[in-house]
């Protein structure tokens, strides 16, 4: 604030900013209620905005990260699913040179966007990806749920609100905000209840859809700042998300009974080659046609703004396994330094590893049990292992997942000495 000296008349001007005076500054430009702001400081506003607009701008015309690029990073965190992969990270790299490469004349051709739909069971790593690609890519990004949208002016949250969070992991800039990706969770809980069931308004499936549909295919939505339902005469802040790219994810139980049944009777082709034996799920994927999606509940002009469809595939042992102790975030790397502070060097033996992956299997739920399975396997280690002097090592046996017997624990000093 410019301070004010004695008499109504007699008043400093100065910077608000830098407190510089009137005479020391070239140029001093007033605001309401005696505020200033001097030329050098207007200066290092506008660097500071200019900078900030390099930097999302310099994601989209410096390096685009190759496909090849994009999914080596997913393989370092994601084991298996390679069909889905290799989709995301061409939809991914499409967006980026999409949005790097706009359209100048209204004759050239423009690039459609090509959103995604995940389709898999649950712990297959559909969110996973979703969340590794936001670590690797520099677009806002955003995890939304689907469960928790209801048609507008019903309990629960405008669609609309979707971009609130996208807004928020832009941190607040419209304009990156319009150039991110978007991963819509649990998208198959939004299918159109059974026709038998529409005495009641069916809030939650079909008029999402046709409310999603809208803000998926581009327009110009209309976001409550606070989040929450719209209200009349609120201000709201305008988003256009024609540049926006949507990865939908969900499980779509008894998706693949659909296409079974269809495959059997339409034998030709897929069907005719196996003799209508029991088919993988991966199988059934491949086989995978809009028309099912839409007999599972889902609206065909929906289905048609996904264009890329990826079935993932069902984790086997291996996998598990692997997902156990490879990626580089892995549950089994995570414990290993966690104790590495209190000197403790954990292992687990290969069996040990072998009886985590069939408990994961025997309770159905993918690789989303192996982290309980191993939480529960270290919570009296962790909870011992501070109390207790000296450098460890601490083995993870069969037993100790299989019968829950205490795991092995030796001193290495001792270990040490006696050698
Ligand atoms: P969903 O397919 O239901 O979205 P998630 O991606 O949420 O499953 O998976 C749950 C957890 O299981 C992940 O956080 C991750 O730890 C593990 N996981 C699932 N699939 C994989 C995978 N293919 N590779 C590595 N970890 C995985």
């Amino acid at each position: 604030m410019a301070k004010l000296r004695n008499g109504p008349e007699v008043f400093e001007r100065v910077c608000s900013f830098c407190q510089k005076s009137g005479d020391m500054a070239r140029r001093l430009i007033s605001g309401p209620n005696n505020v200033f702001i001097c030329d050098e400081c207007i200066e290092v506003c506008r660097k500071i905005l200019s900078e900030e607009e390099h930097e999302l701008t310099s994601h989209f015309t410096g390096d685009i990260p190759t496909p090849r690029e994009i999914k080596s990073y997913l393989d370092l965190f994601v084991i298996g699913q390679d069909n889905a992969k290799k989709a995301l990270s061409v939809a991914v790299y499409n967006h980026y040179k999409r949005i790097a490469n706009p359209p100048v004349e209204s004759e050239e051709v423009e690039i459609e966007k090509s959103n995604v739909l995940l389709i898999g069971p649950t712990g297959t790593g559909k969110t996973l990806l979703a969340k590794i690609l936001a670590k690797k890519l520099k677009v806002p990004f955003a995890i939304v749920d689907a469960t928790t949208l209801t048609e507008a002016g019903y309990v629960g949250e405008d669609v609309e609100n979707i971009l609130l969070k996208l807004l928020q992991s832009a941190g607040g800039n419209i304009s990156a905000a319009e150039r991110g990706i978007v991963y819509i969770d649990e998208i198959d809980k939004i299918a159109r209840k059974g026709e038998n069931i529409s005495i009641t308004r069916d809030v939650s499936g079909e008029g999402v859809q046709q409310a999603l549909l809208k803000i998926i295919e581009g327009t110009i939505a209309s976001v409550p700042p606070q989040g929450g339902r719209k209200h009349p005469n609120q201000e709201m802040i305008r988003i256009d998300t024609t540049n926006i790219l949507f990865i939908c994810g969900g499980a779509f139980v008894g998706l693949d009974k659909l296409i079974s049944r269809r495959v059997v009777q339409h034998p030709l082709g897929f069907g005719a080659e196996t003799g209508g034996s029991e088919k993988s799920l991966k199988d059934l994927y491949d086989a995978m046609h809009p028309d099912d999606l839409i007999q599972f509940g889902m609206i065909p002009e929906f289905i048609g703004r996904l264009p890329i469809t990826v079935g993932l595939e069902e984790l086997k042992r291996d996998d598990l396994k692997r997902i156990i102790t490879e990626p580089r975030n892995a549950i089994v790397r995570q414990y290993q330094a966690s104790l590495s502070y209190d000197n403790v060097k954990l292992e687990f033996t290969e069996k040990a590893i072998d009886a985590i992956a069939d408990k994961a299997i025997k309770q159905k739920t993918g690789a989303r049990g192996l982290r309980a399975i191993v939480e529960r396997l270290m919570t009296d280690i962790m909870f011992d292992i501070p109390s207790m002097d000296g450098n460890k090592q601490v083995i993870i046996t069969q037993d100790t997942v299989e019968k829950s017997e205490p795991p092995q624990v030796v001193y290495l000093e001792e270990k040490q000495k006696s050698a």
